[in-house]
């Protein structure tokens, strides 16, 4: 199966950016690659913040782990429905 997100398409994750994010309505959330503690973002306070031209290359970087405050090494993926396996590009790691 295609990795296709509603309304941002066949794009890498890598290539998308805040605003699309915003315009989409989709549900963002940052997994830590330390503790891997999921943590959803509000996109319309992060583009206030960063500006809406911010992709998901380079947010990662910029945002602190809400559990162990580290910064960087996380990975960005998106809920897009209630399941369990309705993530994309992949599921989050399970906790440990
Ligand atoms: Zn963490």
């Amino acid at each position: 199966m295609a990795r296709i997100l509603r309304g941002v398409g066949v794009r890498q994750v890598a290539e998308i950016t805040l605003q699309d994010v915003v315009t989409h309505q989709l549900d963002l959330v940052i997994e830590c690659g330390f503790c891997s503690h999921k943590g959803l973002l509000d996109a319309v306070e992060l583009v206030g913040l960063f500006g809406g031209r911010m992709t998901m290359k380079e947010l990662p970087d910029q945002v602190r782990c809400r559990q162990c405050h580290r910064r960087g090494g996380h990975a960005v993926l998106f809920k897009t429905g209630d399941g369990k396996k309705d993530w994309w590009p992949r599921q989050p790691e399970a906790r440990r």
